[in-house]
């Protein structure tokens, strides 16, 4: 299963994973020890505190998958910076989204020839839970038409 989370991203380790009735969830975490700030591009391996981040990822075996990401705050201790702390950037995920960026491309092919009504039906029964209004706003996002 590891391998599947290196597929994702290299750098990223399996911890453990849970098989439930409909779901699987992967608990997984970075194994890089110095993050860069995003704002000034210091390195830093000071940890200010963790919490676990979840994220949607592409079913696997029909069963709709969960990320659930040990994600780190960091302290920036470059002076010159604006920030004191910054929150680690997981590569596979925009920041907050809660789906991984190969699951939104799924999503948006899905939907590009469906009204978003049955986009969702269609892909709830691919077992990818999004729905209607989601699926809207990742279209606009997008830049196409939302039927
Ligand atoms: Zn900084």
């Amino acid at each position: 299963m590891d391998e599947f989370i290196k597929l994702l991203n290299k750098d990223h380790e399996l911890v453990h994973y849970q098989i439930k009735d409909k779901a699987i969830i992967f608990h997984i975490q970075s194994s890089r020890k110095e993050l860069t700030c995003p704002f000034c591009g210091s390195k830093s391996m000071r940890i200010h505190s963790t919490y676990e981040r979840e994220i949607q990822d592409l079913p696997i075996q029909e069963k709709k998958v969960i990320l659930l990401i040990t994600t780190r705050k960091m302290f920036c201790d470059n002076p010159e910076c604006q920030h004191t702390t910054f929150v680690e950037v997981h590569p596979f995920a925009t920041p907050k989204a809660q789906k991984t960026d190969r699951l939104v491309k799924n999503i948006l092919h899905t939907s590009a020839q469906l009204s978003s009504l049955n986009a969702s039906k269609l892909l709830k029964s691919g077992h990818i839970t999004v729905c209607k209004s989601s699926i809207c706003s990742l279209l606009k996002k997008n830049a196409s038409d939302c039927g």
